[in-house]
């Protein structure tokens, strides 16, 4: 027989059960406190950044080292992907868009140059001049990621991103999303390596095409060159 409340009661059980064993259990311990961040603020020794994700960054550990509960899994807010040197070099986005017109609740903001320059692979691409993002308005559900064709933006992972400027301060611009395919690997190892695996599959797939298609250009030449020759013959 079923009391009224009683599957309150055991939800707040097992709740219960869990907070007290938390403190106890070693292997649980880091599901009831974050154990170490990346970064940590001291109010004393300096003010808080003006910018989102304005740290020192020279003394902060991967985001998804084993002192926090952040996993290769995690994903905040949306970063622009490079392939290393100069990064506006090497940037993959080609200002298409398409992120812009899909994000939800519209918060990427995109101009597109009108010239063109080489990307990294020595192919003359669009880029985007202004590349915005307003993260206190982005809801982190990665559309922008699964509807780029180019594998140019993925999720990062860096969650400590307070600031002391409540507008400004979380509009992030083209120069703070940039961020190395390298740095992409040490957040996201895993993924970052399906990508890259996936875009030499694409690619190897192109060249295939892209022989048979002359492949077949040159045997219809052939042949055309053996029919003209075999005319001329016929009519000699
Ligand atoms: S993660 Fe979602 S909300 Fe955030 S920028 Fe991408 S599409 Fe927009
Ligand atoms: S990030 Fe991808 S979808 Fe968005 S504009 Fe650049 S290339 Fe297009």
């Amino acid at each position: 027989m079923s009391v009224l409340g009683g599957g309150i009661l055991k939800g707040m059980g097992v709740t219960l059960k869990n907070f007290v064993g938390s403190f106890f259990d070693k292997k649980r311990e880091h599901r009831l406190f974050t154990k170490g961040y990346t970064w940590k603020f001291d109010a004393k020794k300096e003010p808080l950044p003006k910018h989102a994700g304005d740290y020192d960054h020279a003394d902060r550990r991967p985001a998804d080292d084993a002192t926090t509960s952040v996993t290769h899994y995690s994903r905040n807010f949306p970063i622009l992907l490079h392939d290393g040197g100069e990064p506006i070099d090497t940037i993959r986005c080609v200002a298409c868009k398409i992120c812009e017109r899909e994000c939800p609740p519209q918060c990427i903001y995109i101009e597109k140059r009108t010239d063109k320059k080489q990307d990294a692979t020595g192919k003359s691409q669009f880029y985007p001049v202004t590349f915005d993002i307003d993260v206190s308005v982005c809801m982190s559900c990665q559309i922008c990621v699964e509807v780029c064709p180019f594998d140019a933006i993925v999720m990062d992972s860096q969650f400590e991103l307070s600031t002391s400027d409540r507008f400004g301060g979380f509009l992030m611009r083209r120069e703070d999303l940039l961020k190395s395919n390298d740095y992409y690997h040490a957040i996201h190892p895993e993924e970052a390596a399906a990508r890259d695996k996936k875009i030499a599959d694409e690619n190897a797939a192109k060249e295939a095409k892209k022989k048979a298609a002359e492949e077949r250009k040159r045997a219809a030449e052939a042949k055309s060159k053996a029919e003209t020759e075999e005319k001329k013959e016929d009519t000699e």
